[in-house]
């Protein structure tokens, strides 16, 4: 599959068409309250497109965990469709249900421009098992198929997926700017390609690991992940997070870095803590000086210098994970020196991975991102190599 050759909403005539819009309105709701509106921000390119266009737009969407035995106050949309009718400025319908009664009857009666949205999809247990005739009813709502969900784009779920089957299916704006980047920088990269890896685990990371040495002309490893790295060297690593049974692994990664040619970067000093606390004692130590009842929890200034220099003069540069325990102020310089390198590099930059992204936004720097993606598990997928079924089940063009 070449995910840069997939239909997007531009390469489909929708005028006058019902469109049923696949979104990411998985929201955080307090007391019936919308706390963070991103989401559904994210998705007007896209739906107003569509109006502007005068397609009949059904909009459909999963939310929270609900017990898929039918409706649940809960876990209703119908705060959505009230937030979004603000920001479109116009009405957005609300079904009682997804490919009920209520569903069919207002689907039929939109005109151009009109804007619905169908109840939780997994108020329907058959949705999450991607069932053929749950797509089929779902697809009998509309006459095309629009995706932009792509935080739910690694899931192949009926509207995520399954639906692909019985319509013509392209991607939304949201989508079509993941693939652009994320997939541009997979396939072709402009060089030199940098990624920069951190975060907590190992084992959260391998996947991306094991693709991007691959791909890439350097590799960074900063965050948690580091320290197995330093016993694969055998360095002492204190009370650092450290997998102990992921050491081979490391070893084995320096040895494919090497005979690949890829540079392989890790930290040459540390900012350790006495215990894992925002306000602990610390101090700086170099890598292979790490004293037995202190761990590391940022990288330090030799290697922000380090890191820096390898980023300047770069032409793509992919990051997950924060170089250390960001979210406390006291272990953020080296996240902090990373997303000013990258920032000030004019490479083409992607940040993936929850907290990644958390931590460029509330450090500053998120506008001064190529692209900030906006899927937090689909990303690292993509990022693994991982076909994504909600990218795979599009149409080419
Ligand atoms: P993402 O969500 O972007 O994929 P991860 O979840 O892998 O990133 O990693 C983020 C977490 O890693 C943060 O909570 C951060 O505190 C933690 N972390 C980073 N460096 C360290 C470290 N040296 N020791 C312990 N935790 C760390
Ligand atoms: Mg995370």
């Amino acid at each position: 599959m070449n995910v840069l050759n997939k239909k997007t909403i531009e390469d489909i005539d929708v005028a006058g068409k019902r469109v049923l819009v696949r979104c990411d309105f998985n929201v955080p709701l307090k007391n019936g309250v919308i706390t963070s509106d991103e989401r559904i921000v994210a998705t007007l390119p896209t739906i107003e497109y569509l109006i502007g266009k005068g397609a009949k737009i059904i909009l459909c969407a999963h939310f929270g965990r609900p017990a898929g035995t039918g409706y649940e106050e809960a876990f209703s949309l119908a705060p959505v469709a009230k937030y979004l009718a603000g920001l479109l400025n116009k009405g957005v319908k609300m079904a009682t249900d997804i490919v009920g009664e209520s569903a069919k009857k207002l689907a039929s009666e939109l005109k151009d421009g009109d804007v619905m949205l169908l109840e939780n999809v997994r108020f329907d247990k058959r949705e999450t098992k991607n069932d053929p005739e749950f797509s089929k009813q779902l697809a009998s709502l509309a006459e095309i198929y629009v995706d932009d969900a792509f935080g739910s784009a690694h899931r192949a779920h009926s509207s995520t997926a399954g639906v692909a089957d019985f319509l013509p299916a392209v991607c939304g704006y949201l989508i079509q700017k993941e693939i652009k980047y994320i997939g541009g920088a997979l396939e072709n990269p402009k060089r030199p390609f940098v990624a920069i890896l951190g975060g907590a685990k190992v084992s959260d990371k391998i996947g991306v690991i094991n693709n991007l040495i691959d791909k890439v002309d350097t590799l960074i490893i900063g965050g948690g992940m580091a320290y197995t790295f330093f016993a694969a060297k055998g360095y002492g690593t204190g009370t650092s997070l450290c997998e102990t049974d992921k050491i081979t692994l490391a070893k084995e990664m320096m040895a494919k870095a090497e005979a690949k040619g890829v540079a392989l970067l890790l930290p040459i000093d540390n900012k350790v803590g006495k215990e894992y606390a925002a306000d602990t004692e610390v101090k700086i130590v170099n890598s292979d000086e790490i004293p037995a009842d202190w761990m590391g929890l940022d990288i330090g200034p030799k290697s922000q210098a380090l890191f820096a220099d390898a980023i300047k003069g770069s032409g793509t540069v992919i990051w997950n994970g924060p170089m250390g325990v960001s979210e406390w102020d006291n272990f953020a310089s080296g996240t902090i020196a990373v997303a000013k390198a990258v920032a000030d590099s004019g490479a083409v930059s992607i940040i993936g991975g929850g907290d990644s992204v958390a931590a460029v936004q509330k450090l500053g720097f998120a506008d001064k991102m190529s692209h900030i993606s906006t899927g937090g598990g689909a990303s690292l997928e993509f990022m693994e190599g991982i076909e994504l079924p909600g990218i795979a089940a599009l149409n080419d063009k």
